[in-house]
């Protein structure tokens, strides 16, 4: 197989691509990327020498292509002693009512002291009730019903998932929990819990992804592996041209002839390709489509396809509240599930727990990471930065976990299409998929590439499937768009 590829983004999945490209095949590889970084949401910022990931990246697969891959990535080498994957704890526990309670909810003596006898017993009769009326389940919140009673749900998640995609449960599709959250139920969580307990805590071999709990994470962050990734194919002869936006793509017959590109100065180019990989949102691809009809309800399903956006606060704080409360230094979460109702913060990353490499001075600073979902252009989204990091450093102060002295800098992330939401236009996407399929030499490839709700490693695999159908000359798609459509997997917002 020879020729070139364009590949849009550098990202995991167009990185990958370019790996893959290179390892299996003489296609010569053109990656464009329209930032000024490598790694697209799965980068690692750093701030002044603290590192911040867009939401805490665990590396976790069920696939053992990808794990290896990882692993042969980050292997120490004589030019490069700081390539290493750790191996770190996964504690993930949600913040309510200014208390702890274990993720996913379990029956522990915490839980019931936290929540009260009232509470408790409320809970325990919702979910009888549940599993002996099950409701049809059309929408998450019958799906969440079903599985935890009403009374947890309301609890745990009616408002946290209002928080994530700005849409109450009863106007989301159950099919979404059916995908991200189906392993976990009460009656997981319990099984869970008393196998624990026969096992001596050692961790059962079928185990939910949710409650998984250790998980790889490269020293530095996730951003080390993809910059690595970077080198690594730059140095075996691909092209990597950062602020080198796709703009328009051009269609001759049923196959991508060329691509135009418009770099960080407003200069114009264009590349020449045989096989195009896109990682960009689908949304965006459609819109830059050129020399081929777009059936009108293909261009407005693309158009009107839902996003939810992201914005982060780095704090760097001298210690936080709850952990003294403890007598600890600091708590051992890795990140926290904000579930309290009178503040908008979604999540809270503890870094230092992620990896003590990312932070400049671990022994003295907690830096961690708040996490607010949003949509671009509305009240969040359009706050000045010096508001917004008021606005979260009130709120950690009103949730008592940092007192307002102990903030010593902090640093703003914002990011667009962080995730793919699967309501509105989407439940008409195939029209998108088979109009799509009719570009033969086009592979879209990733989270947004492929309007999924796709982690690093099914972003991975998506441009590994598209490689291995170029060397094998296979011309269906499906096996591509198959990849993370298993119905099984995950959890509340990742
Ligand atoms: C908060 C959060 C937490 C997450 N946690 C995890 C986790 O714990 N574990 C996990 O495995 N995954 C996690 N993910 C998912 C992971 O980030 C994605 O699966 C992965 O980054 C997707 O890779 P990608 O290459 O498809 O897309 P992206 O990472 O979005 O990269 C696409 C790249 O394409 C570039 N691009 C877009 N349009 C153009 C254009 N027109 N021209 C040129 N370049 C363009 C972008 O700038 C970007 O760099 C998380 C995601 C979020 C939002």
């Amino acid at each position: 197989m020879e020729g070139k590829a364009v590949i849009v983004g550098a990202g995991p999945a167009g990185l990958t691509a370019s790996y893959e490209l290179l390892e299996r095949t003489n296609i010569h590889p053109v990656v464009l990327e329209e930032s000024d970084e490598i790694g697209g949401i799965s980068r690692t910022v750093n701030y002044k020498g603290n590192r911040m990931d867009i939401g805490g990246h665990r590396f976790f697969s069920k696939d053992k292509r990808i794990l290896r891959w990882w692993e042969t990535i980050m292997t120490k080498r004589e030019d490069d002693a700081d390539r290493e994957l750790l191996t770190r704890n996964r504690v993930s526990r949600i913040y309510f009512l200014r208390k702890f309670f274990s993720y996913p909810i379990s029956l522990s003596k915490e839980t019931f002291l936290n929540l009260g006898l009232k509470n408790t017993l409320r809970s325990g009769f919702g979910y009888v009730k549940a599993r002996l009326f099950p409701l049809k389940e059309e929408t998450l919140e019958d799906f969440y019903i079903n599985r935890f009673g009403r009374p947890l749900y309301e609890l745990f998640f009616e408002d946290y998932t209002t928080k994530v995609w700005g849409k109450h449960p009863s106007e989301l599709c159950a099919d979404w929990g059916r995908q991200r959250v189906k392993g976990v139920s009460l009656s997981v969580v319990l099984k869970d819990y008393f196998q624990k307990k026969f096992q001596g805590g050692k961790q059962p071999k079928e185990v939910e992804t949710s409650l998984i709990e250790s998980f790889q994470y490269p020293k530095f962050g996730p951003g080390q592996l993809w910059e690595c990734v970077a080198d690594d194919v730059v140095r075996k002869g691909a092209e990597l041209r950062k602020n080198h936006s796709v703009r328009t793509i051009h269609v001759e017959g049923n196959r991508v002839s060329s691509v135009d590109i418009v770099d960080a100065n407003g200069e114009k180019s264009s590349e020449s390709c045989d096989y195009l990989f896109s990682s960009m949102p689908i949304k965006d691809l459609i819109a830059s489509l050129d020399g081929i009809e777009v059936p009108a309800d293909v261009r407005r399903i693309a158009s009107e396809l839902p996003y939810r956006d992201f914005i982060t606060v780095g704090l760097l704080v001298k210690n936080l509240e709850f952990s003294k409360e403890k007598g600890a230094d600091l708590v051992p979460d890795t990140w926290i599930y904000i579930q309290e109702r009178d503040v908008k913060v979604g999540r809270l990353q503890i870094f230092n727990n992620w990896s003590p490499f990312l932070v400049k001075d671990p022994e003295h600073t907690v830096w961690i990471g708040l996490e607010y979902f949003c949509d671009e252009n509305d009240e969040l989204w359009n706050m000045s930065e010096e508001d917004f990091i008021q606005m979260a450093i009130d709120e950690m102060v009103k949730i008592d976990v940092i007192k307002r002295e102990s903030v010593m800098d902090a640093h703003q992330v914002k990011v667009k299409k962080a995730y793919p939401a699967y309501f509105g236009s989407y439940t008409e996407f195939e029209e998108v998929r088979k109009f799509l399929d009719t570009i033969e030499n086009l592979y879209c490839i990733g989270r947004n590439g492929q309007h999924r709700y796709n982690n690093m490693d099914h972003s991975m695999l998506t441009a590994m499937e598209a490689v291995s159908n170029i060397e094998k000359n296979i011309v269906s798609k499906d096996n591509i768009w198959s990849v993370n459509t298993e119905q099984e997997y995950h959890e509340k917002a990742s």
